[in-house]
This record gives C-alpha cells, sequence and structure tokens, in this order.
C-alpha cells in the first residue's frame, strides 16, 4: 500500500529545512523533497552568511518573529553542536529620520532592544573606515550580527533525519494536487501522497502555484579583499546602508582577508532558472558596489570573486505565509524579498504550529495572501 505521510515539505531549502525538523521533532511522519542536496547553491541562501536584526527596518511588526527566530537558532545551534550565530553586531546607515532607520527605533522603543545611535561626526570617529556624510547616522544594534546560513540549513537537515524524517533529494516536484483531502506530490520519480504539505520552494515556487504574486529576481554578491581593521577579529559589525546615490548596501565583517559586500536593491528581472546566469555574466555585476567602496567604506580593495542568487520578491515586499486558497492541508511561504533567511527558524515552527492546530502566537494577518489576490 502506498505511504502516507502527515507533512510533505516541499523544497527543502532555508525555510523547508527548518519545517521538516519541527515536524519531525513533534513526532510526524515527514517527507523532505529537493531538486538538489541540500545544502547547494541553488535556492537563495548560499555564499555562506546572512544578517540577522532585530529591530527592524522593513517594519516593527516583524521583531516578535525575529526574537523568536534568534532563539530557535541558538537552541539549533546546541541541537546540532554547530556554530550557526555571530554575534557581530549590525551597524544600520541611512540619512537621518529615514523610514528605514525611524522604523529601527520605533521596534527598539517598543520591544526594549537595546541600540546606539551615531551622528555622521561619530560613527566616522568610531569606525574610521566610514565616511558617512552630514546628516547621515549610524544605528548600532549590538545583539544582531550574522548566522552561518548553509551550516543553518545542513544543521537542520540532518537533525531531521536523525529524528526519523525520510529525505528524497535531486528529486523535482512538478505538480501538486489536492484529491479530496489527501496531497498529491508528484515528481519526476514518483507521486508521494501527504495529509498536509508545505510549499517552500523559494524562488521558483510559481511553478507549482501559478497565481502567486511573485518576481524572481537575480542578484549578485561580492568579495572583496579587505583592510584588517573590516574584520571580525577587530570587531567590525555586519551592516547595512542607504546611501545618498539612493541604493541600500549590506555587507558583513571580513574573514580571511575577505569582506562580502551586497546591494539589496535593483538586479535583474528573471523567469525562470537558465537566466540566473553566473556572476559576471551579466556586465553589472562588477559595478554594483564601486559607489560604496569609493564613498562609504574605506579599505575595499579589489574584487576577490562573486556569486549570483535569487531573491521571490512580492509587491509590497513583505511575506507570504498563508494556506493556498481553498486548501487548508496546504501552505505557503513565500515573498520573503531578500530578507528572509534571519527569519527560516521561526518560519518553519509556524508551519508546523499550524499543521498540528496549535494556536498561533502571532498575528500573521499582514502576511496573508489575500492581501493581494482581491
Ligand atoms: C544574495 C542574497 C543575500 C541575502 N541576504 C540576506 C540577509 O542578510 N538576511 C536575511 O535574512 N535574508 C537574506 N537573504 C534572503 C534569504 O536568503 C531568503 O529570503 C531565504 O533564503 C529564502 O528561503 P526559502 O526557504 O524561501 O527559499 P530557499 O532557501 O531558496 O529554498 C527553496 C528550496 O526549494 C527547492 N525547490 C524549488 N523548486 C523546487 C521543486 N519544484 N522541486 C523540489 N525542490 C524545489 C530549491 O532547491 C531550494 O532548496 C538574501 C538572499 C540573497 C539571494
Amino acid at each position: 500500500m502506498t505511504e502516507i505521510y502527515d507533512l510533505i515539505v516541499v523544497g527543502t531549502g532555508s525555510v523547508g529545512s527548518s519545517a521538516g525538523y519541527y515536524a519531525s521533532m513533534k513526532g510526524l511522519k515527514v517527507l523532505e523533497v529537493d531538486e538538489g542536496q541540500p545544502p547547494h547553491d541553488q535556492g537563495s541562501y548560499h555564499g555562506d552568511t546572512r544578517i540577522i536584526r532585530h529591530a527592524y527596518g522593513e517594519n516593527p511588526m516583524y521583531v516578535p518573529l525575529a526574537l523568536r527566530a534568534q532563539e530557535l537558532w541558538q537552541s539549533l545551534e546546541k541541537q546540532a553542536q554547530v556554530k550557526i550565530f555571530h554575534e557581530t553586531g549590525v551597524l544600520n546607515i541611512g540619512a537621518e529620520k529615514s523610514q528605514f532607520l525611524s522604523n529601527i527605533v520605533i521596534s527598539a522603543e517598543q520591544y526594549h532592544l537595546p541600540i546606539k545611535i551615531y551622528d555622521a561626526k561619530s560613527a566616522n570617529e568610531r569606525w574610521q573606515q566610514l565616511n558617512l556624510p552630514i546628516g547621515f547616522e549610524a544605528i548600532l544594534e549590538s545583539r544582531g550580527g550574522y548566522l552561518k546560513s548553509e551550516d543553518a540549513v545542513s544543521a537542520y537537515v540532518n537533525q531531521a533525519k536523525k529524528v526519523g524524517a525520510h529525505q528524497k533529494f535531486n528529486t523535482r516536484v512538478l505538480a501538486i494536487a489536492d484529491e479530496h483531502g489527501l496531497v498529491h506530490v508528484q515528481t519526476n520519480d514518483g507521486v508521494f501522497l501527504g495529509k498536509h504539505v508545505v510549499v517552500t520552494a523559494g524562488t521558483w515556487v510559481k511553478d507549482l502555484i501559478p497565481n502567486l504574486p511573485i518576481q524572481p529576481v537575480r542578484k549578485v554578491v561580492s568579495w572583496f579583499n579587505s583592510d584588517q581593521s573590516l574584520s571580525e577579529r577587530a570587531n567590525f559589525p555586519a551592516f547595512t546602508a542607504e546611501t545618498t546615490d539612493g541604493n541600500q548596501y549590506y555587507g558583513f565583517p571580513a574573514n580571511d582577508g575577505m569582506i562580502k559586500i551586497g546591494r539589496h536593491n535593483g538586479g535583474q528581472i528573471i523567469s525562470n532558472r537558465e537566466q540566473r546566469v553566473q556572476f559576471g555574466e551579466n556586465s553589472e555585476d562588477y559595478d554594483e558596489i564601486t559607489y560604496f567602496k569609493q564613498h562609504v567604506l574605506r579599505g575595499v580593495n579589489q574584487l576577490h570573486h562573486g556569486v549570483s542568487c535569487t531573491y521571490d520578491v512580492s509587491p509590497d515586499g513583505h511575506f507570504i505565509i498563508d494556506y493556498v486558497p481553498g486548501h487548508k492541508n496546504i501552505q505557503v511561504v513565500t515573498g520573503l524579498s531578500g530578507h528572509g533567511f534571519k527569519f527560516a527558524s521561526v518560519l518553519g515552527e509556524i508551519l508546523i504550529d499550524r499543521v498540528l492546530n496549535i494556536e498561533p502566537k502571532y498575528n500573521l494577518t499582514a502576511f496573508s495572501l489575500s492581501r493581494f489576490l482581491k
């Protein structure tokens, strides 16, 4: 007789690996499916690291999720005996009273989070590599830092396997169909049956649920040789920056003599996997960070290498955490819009609480799909 899983995870990347782990820990019979062998470099989490911030510039509504995510990352570290979180602090740079910085201050006040605000002069004195113009400021959130993203996915996948999850990797899901309450997950290697399904397929979610309002965007991120003063060892923090050229940059303290920097805005709109070409195949790739290097941060030297990646962008830049309309047994998390990794732990927990009918701990109304499908 065909096996029926309590839960099938479609896409075992950032959020899927977390959901698979929490479901397995709760004793559910779980099947994790992924088209690659996670961790791999075809999702949105490769390139070693992702920033985690709690006082949230995008919107204070994310703070409770960020704080719970932080707890879960730290308990995963203990469970898996792997270092995932580096508490380097995060320095957020921007024009005084910008929307992003104002939201950080509101978040910090509302949730009693420690932050320290520096005007341009004091920031430039405190971090001599910085060159902020008058009218700019920098807010340091000392409890933020970065996560080792590939190690985190690897830890979730390994721990889930240890507690009994079935894993079917290098297998692409082709379609999902709810047949009278039982979900048929059709892959290139057979059909699997689940009482519940979570669709956590990242950028390519529309292959499975076509009417989602999601735009895949190709992004690149680069590593540069850098001065020792920008290193984690020298206590240089991770950072985000909205600069006078109107761009949004982010970066990490240097390790092994290299600093990783990316640009959050921009990128190339794409519609299939083949268009996610390697770093350097698009001539803009080499220039993304030039303004930042020349005007904002000293000590960033020649390019070492870069990689390409993708964002799954929603129309308002906020997440979609919801049921697929008409199907209480199929959930989807998407639209993470380039800022979702830090939340992957809590998003997995939320999905599984819903599978188990556990009273929601957060108000998720703002993340509903219905805000777009009116
Ligand atoms: C360059 C870059 C920098 C970023 N920086 C940050 C940051 O500093 N902080 C932060 O919080 N976030 C950051 N993000 C965003 C964050 O990494 C993503 O939001 C997050 O990783 C998305 O998680 P996901 O689970 O939705 O998708 P993924 O982690 O990509 O997982 C999707 C999985 O689904 C699989 N899959 C897809 N389709 C199928 C199919 N049909 N069948 C089987 N498997 C399938 C894929 O192989 C993949 O493993 C960044 C993203 C990028 C690209």
